[in-house]
């Protein structure tokens, strides 16, 4: 590890004064992806602002508008919630299928957000749940703030402070996993607020996505023969070591269907 200056800030104020003055700062979270990144040498911030001692980033509440989670809350914290779990079940199980009990104890919501790695399971529950993003300067759709791979609409001086869940009637999510990583080769958000049906697929692009077709025909008809004669295109799926673009619109199609049969079953 090279030097670099280390800042635990008690307040978002003075976190994002840090950012603001210093040559090149990033924020530390769980550290569960910047750590090794800084490691290889892939990043090399001149300033690390450790968010580990600002209380109001570490909070999980249900207002009128849903849940909304602080973005310092650990996978192990959400998966463990009764708050969420009683509300919005789908998103705890996630929660709990993220990496190794050692990830889930380090690694956040608001770290795996910014992070936006094509395969984490975060995306595709901000998008399908229909989330919103709160910073400490704006409010940001979920629809709008995964930008491309690795990428998100936040500026270099921006803290996600914490994110809102709006609770749907039932949702599940299901993802075929990595067998080493437990990363999401494909997975699948379906949520149900009545009106609007919304799948968000990750790890199958560069970045999280909507399945509008699959939407409409769920829309019109909430079950899992309605998505039987959709098809997947191929043309912007991922191909890697682990599965080809075919293999993965299969994949796709697969856990959204185990999703609905997974909502059906929840009423
Ligand atoms: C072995 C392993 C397996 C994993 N498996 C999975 C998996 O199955 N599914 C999955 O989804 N993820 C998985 N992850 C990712 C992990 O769960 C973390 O979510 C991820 O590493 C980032 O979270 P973090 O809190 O550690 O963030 P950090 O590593 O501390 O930060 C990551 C990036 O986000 C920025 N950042 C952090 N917090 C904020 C904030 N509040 N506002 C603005 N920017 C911020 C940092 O500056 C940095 O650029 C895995 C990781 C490992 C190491």
């Amino acid at each position: 590890m090279y030097n670099f200056a280390y800042h635990k800030p008690k307040n978002i104020t003075e976190a994002v004064n840090i950012l603001q003055n210093a040559d090149d700062a990033k924020v530390l979270a769980g550290g569960q992806t910047l750590i090794a990144t800084m490691k290889l040498r892939l990043a090399s911030p001149t300033d690390i602002v450790d968010l580990s001692d600002i209380e109001e980033l570490a909070t999980i509440s249900k207002t009128d508008k849903g849940i909304i989670i602080g973005a310092m809350k650990t996978h192990t914290q959400v998966s463990k919630s009764e708050i969420i779990q009683n509300n919005i079940p789908s998103l705890s199980y996630m929660a709990s299928q993220i990496g190794d009990q050692m990830v889930r104890n380090q690694g956040t919501i608001g770290g795996s957000v910014a992070n936006n790695d094509p395969a984490a399971d975060y995306p595709a529950a901000i998008v399908g749940l229909g989330a919103k993003i709160f910073t400490n300067s704006r409010e940001i759709r979920g629809d709008d703030f995964f930008t491309g791979m690795y990428e998100t609409c936040l500026n270099s001086e921006e803290i996600i402070v914490s994110i809102s869940f709006p609770i749907p009637i039932r949702s599940a999510y299901v993802k075929f996993k990595n067998p080493a990583s437990r990363y999401a080769i494909v997975g699948v958000m379906v949520a149900d607020y009545g009106s609007d049906v919304r799948v968000a697929v990750t790890g199958a692009g560069n970045s999280v996505f909507r399945l509008e077709k699959f939407e409409q025909a769920l829309s019109n008809d909430f079950s899992k023969d309605s998505l039987s004669k959709l098809t997947v295109p191929t043309a912007d799926l991922i191909e890697d070591m682990h599965a080809g673009a075919a293999y993965r619109a299969h994949l796709v199609k697969v856990m959204a269907q185990r999703a609905v049969s997974d909502c059906c079953s929840q009423i």
